[in-house]
């Protein structure tokens, strides 16, 4: 595994990262769970990214990390791994179960320390702005989580490049700076291409790509329509089957060509064409079973791009 240094921190993340929004929950199999878990650990994959609401049941991913993570990784190796969460979205009824005030934020970190059996989380996130609240107030609120000792580091998920510039100068001014930004970003998916690559470079942020699979549509799974056994058929996945088109598959099938003459699998090229940026600090991937993790891992194999392979699939993306 490669480390990149985030943004302008101390911190080094692993060019791969493993996220526990699907397959960890409650619904899940912890066997198969744990053993990604595992497996991604021996490859040198360093960091594990949760939420509060990740499951389902929404908190039952972090309990099931807790228990993987003291079966697994106990002692000196919770030194060895960064663990993020997040809170932002709905979690509790109420009117204090959702979105960016202090009193949510504070409250759901405690409560994910608690689930995951951790004094402390690596990066506390706010998942996505909120226009409710005064952005000051969410900036303290992931302040104080620092201040608290109960995070290392502090990111923001989704917002926008004209709101990530307010919330790191807000950041910066409390004297905790922002670590990272956490956004959606694939080969289907390029708006941080138009300003928000920008400003972190400017600031000095890193980035994390999230979904750089497009929740598996960037594989070969989807090229002969729906199998049974895909996200876009679970009725727990976040992948709907109207998102699979015909026109989709068309341009899937067109890329996989080219990941085929590269030696690749689409997802390895998908996770490859995502790191030739080099502001993308890590590529944060899910697996819903260990050799899918392996498949994604040996992108590492084959990172660079001739001019023509990246106008072939500039061709096939517009
Ligand atoms: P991906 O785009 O990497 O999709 C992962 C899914 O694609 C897998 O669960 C699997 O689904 C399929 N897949 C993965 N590898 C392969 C392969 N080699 N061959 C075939 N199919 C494959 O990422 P996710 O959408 O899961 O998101 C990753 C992480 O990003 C999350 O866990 C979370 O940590 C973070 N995230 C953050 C958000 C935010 O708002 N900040 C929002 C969403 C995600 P299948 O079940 O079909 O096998």
């Amino acid at each position: 595994m490669k480390y990149n240094r985030c943004g302008k921190s101390g911190l080094l993340l692993p060019e791969i990262s493993l996220g526990l929004w699907h397959n960890f929950g409650s619904v899940d199999n912890f066997e198969n769970a744990e053993s990604i878990a595992v497996e991604a650990f021996d490859k040198g994959i360093t960091h594990f990214d949760l939420a509060n609401n990740y499951g389902p049941v929404p908190g039952s991913a972090e309990t099931n990390f807790g228990k993987i993570l003291w079966h697994n990784f106990q002692g000196n190796l919770r030194d060895e791994i960064i663990i993020s969460t997040k809170a932002g979205y709905t979690m509790w009824d109420g009117p204090y179960g959702d979105w960016g005030s202090r009193k949510y934020l504070l409250s759901s970190l405690d409560q994910s320390l608690k689930r995951m059996k951790v004094d402390y989380v690596d990066i506390f996130y706010s998942h996505r702005p909120d226009p409710e609240t005064p952005i000051e107030e969410t900036m303290q609120a992931l302040d104080y989580a620092v201040r608290s000792g109960k995070a290392l580091y502090v990111g923001i998920s989704n917002y926008s490049a004209e709101q990530t510039r307010v919330a790191v100068d807000v950041l910066k001014q409390l004297g905790t700076p922002c670590l990272i930004h956490q956004a959606k970003y694939s080969m289907l998916e390029r708006w941080v291409e138009n300003g928000l690559l920008d400003v972190l470079e400017e600031k000095g942020v890193g980035c994390i790509a999230f979904s750089p699979l497009a929740q598996g549509l960037l594989t070969d799974k989807y090229l002969n329509g729906i199998p049974e056994n895909s996200r876009a058929h679970n009725p727990n996945g976040h992948l709907k089957e109207n998102e699979v088109t015909a026109e989709r598959i068309q341009k899937l099938v067109q890329l996989n060509e080219i990941a085929l003459n590269r030696n690749q699998s689409l997802a390895q090229m998908a996770l490859a064409w995502l790191q030739k940026d080099k502001r993308i600090t890590s590529v944060l991937i899910g697996a819903s079973s260990v050799r899918q993790l392996n498949n994604n891992i040996d992108c590492l194999q084959s990172l660079e791009f001739t001019q023509d392979e990246l106008n072939a699939i500039e061709n096939i993306l517009s």
